[in-house]
Protein backbone atom coordinates (compact mmCIF):
# COMPACT_ATOMS: atom_id res chain seq x y z
CA UNK A 1 0.00 0.00 0.00
CA UNK A 2 1.53 3.36 -1.06
CA UNK A 3 1.87 6.98 1.30
CA UNK A 4 0.76 10.08 0.24
CA UNK A 5 0.54 13.56 2.21
CA UNK A 6 -2.14 16.22 1.21
CA UNK A 7 -2.16 19.90 2.68
CA UNK A 8 -5.80 21.41 3.70
CA UNK A 9 -4.16 24.72 5.03
CA UNK A 10 -1.57 26.96 5.74
CA UNK A 11 0.28 26.59 2.33
CA UNK A 12 2.63 29.78 1.49
CA UNK A 13 0.49 31.38 3.99
CA UNK A 14 0.06 31.54 7.71
CA UNK A 15 -3.48 30.02 7.62
CA UNK A 16 -5.93 27.44 8.48
CA UNK A 17 -2.80 25.04 9.39
CA UNK A 18 -3.50 21.41 8.45
CA UNK A 19 -1.66 18.98 6.76
CA UNK A 20 -3.00 15.02 6.12
CA UNK A 21 -0.88 11.83 5.60
CA UNK A 22 -2.31 8.55 4.82
CA UNK A 23 0.27 6.10 5.83
CA UNK A 24 0.27 2.47 4.80
CA UNK A 25 -3.94 3.07 4.70
CA UNK A 26 -3.59 4.70 8.14
CA UNK A 27 -4.90 8.90 8.03
CA UNK A 28 -3.38 11.00 10.24
CA UNK A 29 -4.39 14.76 10.30
CA UNK A 30 -1.68 17.21 12.02
CA UNK A 31 -3.50 20.35 13.23
CA UNK A 32 -6.41 21.54 12.41
CA UNK A 33 -6.31 25.62 12.31
CA UNK A 34 -8.48 28.44 11.79
CA UNK A 35 -7.41 31.39 9.82
CA UNK A 36 -5.55 34.10 12.02
CA UNK A 37 -8.08 37.07 10.13
CA UNK A 38 -11.76 36.07 9.60
CA UNK A 39 -12.48 36.27 5.64
CA UNK A 40 -15.09 34.56 2.82
CA UNK A 41 -12.29 31.70 1.86
CA UNK A 42 -10.14 29.27 3.73
CA UNK A 43 -11.69 30.09 7.18
CA UNK A 44 -10.80 26.53 8.14
CA UNK A 45 -8.50 23.74 6.46
CA UNK A 46 -10.26 22.57 2.87
CA UNK A 47 -12.04 18.87 3.39
CA UNK A 48 -12.45 17.82 -0.24
CA UNK A 49 -9.32 16.35 -0.38
CA UNK A 50 -10.17 14.00 2.52
CA UNK A 51 -13.58 12.87 1.98
CA UNK A 52 -13.60 9.60 0.98
CA UNK A 53 -10.22 8.71 2.90
CA UNK A 54 -9.31 6.78 6.14
CA UNK A 55 -9.50 9.30 8.66
CA UNK A 56 -8.52 8.18 11.76
CA UNK A 57 -6.08 10.39 13.98
CA UNK A 58 -5.77 13.73 14.48
CA UNK A 59 -2.10 14.91 16.32
CA UNK A 60 -1.82 18.33 17.33
CA UNK A 61 1.53 20.09 17.19
CA UNK A 62 0.21 23.10 19.72
CA UNK A 63 -2.80 25.11 20.95
CA UNK A 64 -2.24 28.43 18.90
CA UNK A 65 -5.63 29.18 16.79
CA UNK A 66 -3.78 29.06 13.60
CA UNK A 67 -3.23 25.30 14.17
CA UNK A 68 -6.38 24.24 16.28
CA UNK A 69 -9.04 27.00 16.02
CA UNK A 70 -10.80 24.59 13.43
CA UNK A 71 -10.65 21.40 14.94
CA UNK A 72 -14.53 21.49 16.47
CA UNK A 73 -14.78 22.52 12.33
CA UNK A 74 -13.12 19.22 11.70
CA UNK A 75 -14.66 16.71 14.10
CA UNK A 76 -18.28 17.68 13.11
CA UNK A 77 -17.60 16.16 9.81
CA UNK A 78 -14.77 13.44 11.04
CA UNK A 79 -16.53 12.86 14.86
CA UNK A 80 -14.27 9.53 15.14
CA UNK A 81 -10.90 11.24 14.98
CA UNK A 82 -9.11 10.25 17.74
CA UNK A 83 -7.34 13.51 19.34
CA UNK A 84 -3.49 13.15 20.82
CA UNK A 85 -1.46 16.10 22.26
CA UNK A 86 0.89 16.88 25.05
CA UNK A 87 -1.06 16.87 28.09
CA UNK A 88 -0.19 20.78 28.12
CA UNK A 89 -1.33 21.48 24.73
CA UNK A 90 -4.38 19.59 25.82
CA UNK A 91 -4.83 22.01 29.11
CA UNK A 92 -4.64 25.25 26.52
CA UNK A 93 -6.85 23.59 23.77
CA UNK A 94 -9.81 24.03 26.30
CA UNK A 95 -8.99 27.89 26.99
CA UNK A 96 -8.66 28.61 23.39
CA UNK A 97 -11.42 26.84 21.83
CA UNK A 98 -13.82 28.60 24.42
CA UNK A 99 -12.75 32.27 23.14
CA UNK A 100 -12.98 30.83 19.08
CA UNK A 101 -16.51 29.69 20.02
CA UNK A 102 -17.13 33.01 21.17
CA UNK A 103 -15.41 35.27 18.62
CA UNK A 104 -17.22 32.74 15.88
CA UNK A 105 -20.33 33.25 17.48
CA UNK A 106 -19.87 37.27 17.72
CA UNK A 107 -18.28 37.29 14.25
CA UNK A 108 -19.78 34.20 11.90
CA UNK A 109 -17.43 33.58 8.70
CA UNK A 110 -19.50 34.20 5.74
CA UNK A 111 -18.64 30.88 3.83
CA UNK A 112 -19.61 28.87 6.53
CA UNK A 113 -22.73 27.19 6.97
CA UNK A 114 -23.77 27.93 11.07
CA UNK A 115 -24.63 24.27 11.26
CA UNK A 116 -20.89 23.53 10.98
CA UNK A 117 -20.08 25.57 14.07
CA UNK A 118 -22.35 23.39 16.48
CA UNK A 119 -19.18 22.04 17.62
CA UNK A 120 -17.98 25.44 18.99
CA UNK A 121 -20.63 25.40 21.97
CA UNK A 122 -18.80 25.30 25.26
CA UNK A 123 -20.48 22.20 26.23
CA UNK A 124 -18.91 20.25 23.23
CA UNK A 125 -15.54 22.29 23.32
CA UNK A 126 -15.20 20.27 27.07
CA UNK A 127 -16.37 16.87 25.33
CA UNK A 128 -13.56 17.63 22.69
CA UNK A 129 -10.78 18.51 25.35
CA UNK A 130 -11.84 15.54 27.29
CA UNK A 131 -11.39 13.49 24.17
CA UNK A 132 -7.80 14.51 23.92
CA UNK A 133 -5.07 11.85 24.54
CA UNK A 134 -2.27 13.71 26.34
CA UNK A 135 1.04 12.36 25.82
CA UNK A 136 4.54 13.41 27.07
CA UNK A 137 7.91 14.52 25.35
CA UNK A 138 9.81 11.60 23.91
CA UNK A 139 7.36 8.68 24.81
CA UNK A 140 6.91 6.70 21.43
CA UNK A 141 3.50 5.38 21.38
CA UNK A 142 2.35 3.21 18.66
CA UNK A 143 -1.19 4.26 16.59
CA UNK A 144 -2.68 1.86 13.71
CA UNK A 145 -5.60 2.99 11.94
CA UNK A 146 -8.90 1.01 11.24
CA UNK A 147 -7.18 -0.09 7.93
CA UNK A 148 -3.71 0.68 8.60
CA UNK A 149 -1.49 -2.13 7.56
CA UNK A 150 1.58 -1.49 9.87
CA UNK A 151 1.74 0.09 13.29
CA UNK A 152 2.92 3.61 13.29
CA UNK A 153 5.51 4.72 16.15
CA UNK A 154 4.84 8.08 16.98
CA UNK A 155 6.85 10.60 19.38
CA UNK A 156 6.11 14.23 20.60
CA UNK A 157 9.39 16.53 20.73
CA UNK A 158 9.98 19.95 22.43
CA UNK A 159 9.44 22.44 19.66
CA UNK A 160 10.54 25.48 22.21
CA UNK A 161 7.84 27.63 20.29
CA UNK A 162 5.12 28.20 23.37
CA UNK A 163 3.76 25.96 26.27
CA UNK A 164 3.32 22.02 24.85
CA UNK A 165 4.41 22.86 21.45
CA UNK A 166 5.96 19.78 19.83
CA UNK A 167 7.26 18.62 16.43
CA UNK A 168 6.01 14.81 15.82
CA UNK A 169 7.75 12.54 14.80
CA UNK A 170 6.40 8.98 12.97
CA UNK A 171 8.23 5.81 12.41
CA UNK A 172 6.96 3.35 9.88
CA UNK A 173 8.87 0.74 8.26
CA UNK A 174 12.05 2.39 9.50
CA UNK A 175 11.45 5.23 8.19
CA UNK A 176 11.06 8.52 9.41
CA UNK A 177 8.26 11.12 8.51
CA UNK A 178 9.18 14.67 10.92
CA UNK A 179 6.31 17.94 10.93
CA UNK A 180 7.89 20.65 12.92
CA UNK A 181 5.04 22.57 13.85
CA UNK A 182 6.32 26.03 14.88
CA UNK A 183 9.45 25.92 15.97
CA UNK A 184 12.35 27.75 18.00
CA UNK A 185 15.45 26.80 17.80
CA UNK A 186 16.58 29.59 20.40
CA UNK A 187 15.56 29.97 24.19
CA UNK A 188 12.99 32.41 24.88
CA UNK A 189 12.57 34.45 28.32
CA UNK A 190 10.78 31.07 29.55
CA UNK A 191 10.78 28.77 27.39
CA UNK A 192 14.20 26.68 26.61
CA UNK A 193 14.89 25.64 22.71
CA UNK A 194 13.34 22.95 20.50
CA UNK A 195 15.04 19.48 21.25
CA UNK A 196 14.85 17.91 17.91
CA UNK A 197 16.23 15.00 15.48
CA UNK A 198 19.56 15.72 14.48
CA UNK A 199 19.42 12.69 12.27
CA UNK A 200 18.33 11.28 8.57
CA UNK A 201 14.70 12.16 7.71
CA UNK A 202 12.92 10.55 5.05
CA UNK A 203 10.27 13.27 4.78
CA UNK A 204 10.51 16.40 6.22
CA UNK A 205 7.48 19.18 6.84
CA UNK A 206 8.96 22.39 8.52
CA UNK A 207 7.65 25.53 9.25
CA UNK A 208 8.88 28.68 6.98
CA UNK A 209 7.60 31.84 9.27
CA UNK A 210 10.91 33.53 9.16
CA UNK A 211 12.53 31.71 6.10
CA UNK A 212 13.14 35.32 4.01
CA UNK A 213 17.33 34.64 3.81
CA UNK A 214 17.79 38.48 3.46
CA UNK A 215 16.11 39.32 6.56
CA UNK A 216 17.04 36.99 9.85
CA UNK A 217 15.65 37.73 12.94
CA UNK A 218 17.72 39.95 15.78
CA UNK A 219 19.14 38.84 18.64
CA UNK A 220 17.03 38.26 21.91
CA UNK A 221 19.19 39.80 24.14
CA UNK A 222 19.70 42.70 21.50
CA UNK A 223 15.94 42.96 21.05
CA UNK A 224 15.40 43.13 25.25
CA UNK A 225 17.85 46.38 25.06
CA UNK A 226 16.47 47.85 22.07
CA UNK A 227 12.82 47.57 24.04
CA UNK A 228 14.30 48.97 27.19
CA UNK A 229 15.17 52.10 25.37
CA UNK A 230 11.73 52.72 24.12
CA UNK A 231 10.28 51.77 27.50
CA UNK A 232 12.87 54.42 29.06
CA UNK A 233 12.56 57.40 26.63
CA UNK A 234 8.84 56.92 26.57
CA UNK A 235 8.37 57.25 30.70
CA UNK A 236 10.65 59.14 31.03
CA UNK A 237 8.69 61.36 28.84
CA UNK A 238 5.62 60.75 31.43
CA UNK A 239 4.68 58.19 28.60
CA UNK A 240 3.09 55.02 29.18
CA UNK A 241 3.80 52.02 26.82
CA UNK A 242 0.80 49.65 25.18
CA UNK A 243 2.46 46.28 24.07
CA UNK A 244 -0.30 44.70 22.12
CA UNK A 245 0.37 40.69 22.41
CA UNK A 246 -1.11 36.98 21.76
CA UNK A 247 -2.58 35.94 24.65
CA UNK A 248 -0.58 32.52 24.24
CA UNK A 249 2.82 32.74 24.42
CA UNK A 250 3.62 36.13 23.35
CA UNK A 251 2.04 37.27 26.55
CA UNK A 252 3.66 34.96 29.15
CA UNK A 253 7.14 35.88 27.73
CA UNK A 254 6.98 39.25 26.98
CA UNK A 255 5.77 39.63 30.51
CA UNK A 256 9.02 37.99 31.62
CA UNK A 257 11.10 40.04 29.33
CA UNK A 258 9.50 43.16 31.71
CA UNK A 259 10.22 41.74 34.74
CA UNK A 260 13.82 40.93 34.26
CA UNK A 261 14.54 44.31 32.80
CA UNK A 262 13.51 46.05 35.97
CA UNK A 263 14.96 42.90 38.28
CA UNK A 264 18.55 44.27 36.76
CA UNK A 265 16.96 48.21 37.03
CA UNK A 266 17.17 48.78 32.75
CA UNK A 267 14.01 49.85 33.20
CA UNK A 268 12.02 51.70 35.89
CA UNK A 269 9.95 49.70 37.81
CA UNK A 270 6.72 50.42 36.30
CA UNK A 271 3.00 49.08 36.61
CA UNK A 272 2.05 46.78 34.54
CA UNK A 273 -1.26 45.68 33.08
CA UNK A 274 -2.42 42.56 32.05
CA UNK A 275 -5.53 40.66 31.59
CA UNK A 276 -8.04 38.51 29.67
CA UNK A 277 -7.72 35.22 28.75
CA UNK A 278 -4.04 35.94 29.25
CA UNK A 279 -4.47 35.08 32.84
CA UNK A 280 -5.78 31.76 32.28
CA UNK A 281 -2.75 30.68 30.42
CA UNK A 282 -0.73 32.02 32.37
CA UNK A 283 -1.74 29.94 35.18
CA UNK A 284 -1.46 27.24 32.84
CA UNK A 285 2.09 28.09 32.17
CA UNK A 286 2.57 27.95 35.88
CA UNK A 287 1.01 24.71 36.04
CA UNK A 288 3.87 22.78 34.62
CA UNK A 289 6.88 25.16 35.55
CA UNK A 290 8.65 22.42 36.85
CA UNK A 291 8.54 20.35 33.93
CA UNK A 292 11.09 19.89 30.92
CA UNK A 293 12.10 22.89 28.32
CA UNK A 294 11.86 25.93 30.75
CA UNK A 295 15.06 28.00 31.08
CA UNK A 296 14.54 28.61 34.67
CA UNK A 297 12.64 25.98 36.27
CA UNK A 298 10.07 26.58 39.11
CA UNK A 299 9.76 30.67 38.09
CA UNK A 300 5.59 31.44 37.44
CA UNK A 301 4.64 33.84 35.73
CA UNK A 302 2.10 34.58 38.87
CA UNK A 303 5.41 36.02 40.01
CA UNK A 304 5.45 38.85 38.30
CA UNK A 305 3.66 41.42 40.02
CA UNK A 306 0.69 42.32 37.34
CA UNK A 307 -2.48 44.79 37.37
CA UNK A 308 -5.50 43.10 35.99
CA UNK A 309 -6.88 45.57 33.42
CA UNK A 310 -10.27 46.56 34.45
CA UNK A 311 -12.48 46.30 31.43
CA UNK A 312 -15.53 48.51 32.54
CA UNK A 313 -12.83 51.35 33.52
CA UNK A 314 -10.65 50.58 30.37
CA UNK A 315 -10.59 53.78 28.67
CA UNK A 316 -9.90 55.98 32.28
CA UNK A 317 -7.37 53.66 33.55
CA UNK A 318 -4.24 55.14 35.85
CA UNK A 319 -2.34 54.81 32.90
CA UNK A 320 -3.37 57.49 30.86
CA UNK A 321 -2.18 59.59 34.13
CA UNK A 322 1.08 58.28 35.26
CA UNK A 323 3.47 56.06 33.16
CA UNK A 324 2.48 52.64 32.68
CA UNK A 325 3.00 49.59 30.64
CA UNK A 326 -0.33 47.46 29.27
CA UNK A 327 0.08 44.51 28.16
CA UNK A 328 -3.48 43.07 25.73
CA UNK A 329 -4.27 41.39 23.32
CA UNK A 330 -5.47 40.90 20.38
CA UNK A 331 -1.48 40.98 19.12
CA UNK A 332 -3.11 42.29 16.11
CA UNK A 333 -5.10 44.81 17.03
CA UNK A 334 -7.79 43.66 15.86
CA UNK A 335 -11.06 45.74 15.70
CA UNK A 336 -13.14 45.79 19.07
CA UNK A 337 -10.55 44.23 21.02
CA UNK A 338 -8.58 45.44 24.39
CA UNK A 339 -5.54 46.67 22.30
CA UNK A 340 -7.54 48.60 19.63
CA UNK A 341 -9.79 50.28 21.88
CA UNK A 342 -6.28 51.51 24.33
CA UNK A 343 -4.66 52.35 20.58
CA UNK A 344 -6.87 55.04 19.74
CA UNK A 345 -6.41 56.82 22.32
CA UNK A 346 -2.95 55.85 22.98
CA UNK A 347 -2.48 57.48 19.59
CA UNK A 348 -4.27 60.80 20.51
CA UNK A 349 -0.92 61.57 23.21
CA UNK A 350 2.59 62.35 22.04
CA UNK A 351 4.37 61.28 24.75
CA UNK A 352 3.13 57.71 24.34
CA UNK A 353 4.12 54.91 22.61
CA UNK A 354 3.22 51.50 21.23
CA UNK A 355 5.62 48.86 21.03
CA UNK A 356 4.42 45.77 18.41
CA UNK A 357 6.66 42.88 19.38
CA UNK A 358 5.17 40.13 17.29
CA UNK A 359 3.84 39.42 13.49
CA UNK A 360 1.33 41.84 11.76
CA UNK A 361 -0.59 40.57 9.20
CA UNK A 362 -0.99 42.80 6.13
CA UNK A 363 -5.17 43.34 6.71
CA UNK A 364 -5.06 43.78 10.07
CA UNK A 365 -5.32 47.10 12.24
CA UNK A 366 -2.13 46.49 13.85
CA UNK A 367 -0.41 46.61 10.38
CA UNK A 368 -2.11 49.30 9.44
CA UNK A 369 -0.88 51.58 12.56
CA UNK A 370 2.61 49.91 12.26
CA UNK A 371 3.02 51.06 9.10
CA UNK A 372 1.62 54.49 9.56
CA UNK A 373 3.18 58.12 9.47
CA UNK A 374 3.33 60.35 12.07
CA UNK A 375 0.56 62.86 11.96
CA UNK A 376 -0.96 61.08 8.88
CA UNK A 377 -4.56 60.24 8.31
CA UNK A 378 -4.68 56.14 8.03
CA UNK A 379 -7.75 53.43 7.84
CA UNK A 380 -7.50 51.97 11.38
CA UNK A 381 -9.72 49.25 11.34
CA UNK A 382 -11.95 51.16 9.43
CA UNK A 383 -12.00 54.40 11.28
CA UNK A 384 -9.87 57.55 9.85
CA UNK A 385 -7.49 57.92 12.36
CA UNK A 386 -4.22 59.88 13.15
CA UNK A 387 -1.07 59.09 14.84
CA UNK A 388 0.51 61.16 17.34
CA UNK A 389 2.38 58.62 19.51
CA UNK A 390 5.23 57.23 19.53
CA UNK A 391 5.84 53.37 17.26
CA UNK A 392 8.29 50.69 17.90
CA UNK A 393 9.29 47.46 16.10
CA UNK A 394 10.84 44.58 17.97
CA UNK A 395 11.21 41.10 16.91
CA UNK A 396 10.59 38.66 19.52
CA UNK A 397 10.22 35.44 17.59
CA UNK A 398 8.79 32.33 18.79
CA UNK A 399 9.68 30.99 15.38
CA UNK A 400 13.54 29.76 14.28
CA UNK A 401 15.51 32.32 12.61
CA UNK A 402 15.83 31.36 8.75
CA UNK A 403 19.50 30.56 9.35
CA UNK A 404 18.64 27.98 12.16
CA UNK A 405 15.83 26.54 10.01
CA UNK A 406 18.75 25.93 7.29
CA UNK A 407 20.90 24.41 9.75
CA UNK A 408 18.23 21.80 10.76
CA UNK A 409 17.11 21.05 7.58
CA UNK A 410 20.62 20.42 6.48
CA UNK A 411 21.64 18.42 9.51
CA UNK A 412 18.61 16.06 8.97
CA UNK A 413 19.06 15.96 4.89
CA UNK A 414 15.53 14.56 4.31
CA UNK A 415 15.06 13.09 0.91
CA UNK A 416 11.53 15.12 0.71
CA UNK A 417 11.24 18.78 2.35
CA UNK A 418 7.30 20.38 1.97
CA UNK A 419 7.58 23.72 3.04
CA UNK A 420 4.77 25.30 4.64
CA UNK A 421 3.59 27.83 7.26
CA UNK A 422 5.26 31.16 5.64
CA UNK A 423 4.31 33.27 3.18
CA UNK A 424 5.21 32.82 -0.67
CA UNK A 425 8.67 35.10 -0.28
CA UNK A 426 9.46 32.82 3.16
CA UNK A 427 8.75 29.53 1.74
CA UNK A 428 10.73 30.16 -2.13
CA UNK A 429 14.13 31.96 -0.39
CA UNK A 430 14.15 29.31 2.06
CA UNK A 431 13.88 26.74 -0.89
CA UNK A 432 16.33 28.21 -2.99
CA UNK A 433 19.03 28.21 -0.13
CA UNK A 434 18.30 24.41 0.81
CA UNK A 435 18.23 23.63 -2.95
CA UNK A 436 22.03 25.08 -2.98
CA UNK A 437 23.39 22.94 -0.37
CA UNK A 438 21.38 20.01 -0.87
CA UNK A 439 21.04 18.97 -4.39
CA UNK A 440 19.47 15.44 -3.72
CA UNK A 441 16.39 16.63 -1.37
CA UNK A 442 13.36 17.40 -3.20
CA UNK A 443 12.22 20.59 -1.95
CA UNK A 444 8.33 21.27 -2.62
CA UNK A 445 6.08 24.60 -1.53
CA UNK A 446 2.88 22.15 -1.79
CA UNK A 447 -0.06 23.66 -3.50
CA UNK A 448 -3.37 23.64 -1.63
CA UNK A 449 -4.71 20.24 -1.96
CA UNK A 450 -2.76 19.01 -4.34
CA UNK A 451 -1.59 14.96 -3.07
CA UNK A 452 2.12 13.85 -2.96
CA UNK A 453 3.51 10.79 -2.70
CA UNK A 454 5.91 9.63 -0.55
CA UNK A 455 8.66 7.10 -0.56
CA UNK A 456 7.87 5.27 3.11
ZN1 LIG B 1 2.26 28.86 16.89
ZN1 LIG C 1 1.44 28.89 13.59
Amino acid sequence: MSSFVTFLGGVEEIGANSCFLNLEGTGILIDAGLHPRLRKERTFPIVYPIQNEETDYALLTHAHTDHVGGLPYILKKFPHLKLIATRATRDILEVMLQNTGKLLRLNPPEDIHSVDLDYYKPNNIQEITAMVEAVVYNTPMEIKGRRGDVAIKTSFLNAGHILGSAGILLNINGKNIFHTGDVQFRNQAILSKAVFPKHHLDCLICESTNGRTEDDTPDYKQEMQRLATFINDISNNNGSILIPSFALGKTQEILTVLYQLMRKSAIPTLPIYSGGISKKLSNIYDRYCYDGGRVDKGFEVADIPQIPIDHEKLMTGSYFNSPAIVVASSGMMNAGTTSYKLAMKWMQRTNFGIAFIGYQDDETPGYALLHSELKKNFQFGGQAMQRKCHIGKFRFSAHAKCSDLIDFILNTAPKQLYLVHGDEDACSSLALAVMEHLPQTKVIIPILGKRYQMSV
